[in-house]
């Protein structure tokens, strides 16, 4: 997987997760209302035009994952991933972070939770469906460990403010989502197993595969950005960056 540098924007390298899932964010008036149109945030968006981008900052130590929109009806985290990469743009990292902030540009085009009718976070382990890619991704690129955001209303599941985590086969998953949960206030639900419940979350599947990994989730309604979601998205992330030593 080759990275590209970018001109405009120091150290910062992308190449694309697929082209399928293309999208433009623009349409969907619920976030891109209120989404801050730095440069950079113009080129992120532009670049979801031809699929799903992966963006890459720094160059050393431990490599992470900061993954949002596998849910594109769920807004605050994606928003929060744009807010948190411009805020670490130009600064000197200490650890190799990637971003996806839309895995989906179509489903979040749509303000839709699904894309193409398939649930992203319940086909992570079907070969080659976007999830999966995502999940072939991070295990050529080698990614340490990774968080993958979404929000969760009132009256589904879980609808809570919370981090999902398991202790087998990859306990270091417990062991961050007690962090997150001890720094930011978010409830910790875990399960001995990964994916006993169901199966095909980005989450679960990275766990079977050995690569750490947290599910967060705040609240807030479907298709829209409910009041204080973005802050504690934001919140989480940095939490989830500064459990490896930011
Ligand atoms: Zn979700």
């Amino acid at each position: 997987m080759d990275f590209d540098r970018i001109n405009n924007f120091e150290n910062v390298e992308m190449t694309y997760v697929s082209f399928l899932s293309r999208g433009y964010i623009s349409k969907n008036k619920h976030i891109f209302d209120s989404i801050k149109l730095t440069s950079f945030t113009k080129f992120i968006l532009e670049s979801c035009v031809y699929g799903t981008p992966i963006f890459k900052m720094g160059n050393s130590g431990k490599r992470l994952l900061i993954l949002s929109g596998i849910h594109g009806n769920e807004l605050p985290p994606q928003l929060a991933n744009l807010e948190l990469m411009n805020e670490l743009l130009g600064e000197k990292l200490n650890n190799t972070v990637y971003f996806i902030p839309f895995a989906s540009p179509k489903s979040t085009m749509n303000n839709e939770r699904s894309f193409n009718d398939i649930d992203l976070n319940r086909s992570a382990h079907i070969t080659n469906s976007l999830s999966n890619m995502i999940i072939q991704t991070i295990e050529e690129l080698k990614i340490d460990f990774v968080g993958d955001f979404h929000s969760t209303a009132y009256n589904s599941n879980p609808g809570f403010e919370s981090v999902f985590s398991s202790k087998n086969p990859t306990p270091e998953s417990f062991l961050i989502a007690k962090y997150i949960s001890g720094e930011v206030g978010s409830e910790i639900i875990t399960f001995d197993i990964a994916g006993s419940q169901y199966k095909g979350a980005v989450e679960d599947v990275c766990n079977l595969r050995g690569t750490p990994a947290i599910t967060c989730e705040v609240l807030s309604p479907f298709a829209s950005i409910g009041k204080g979601s973005f802050v504690k998205s934001l919140e989480q992330m940095k939490s989830f960056l500064t459990y490896f030593g930011f």
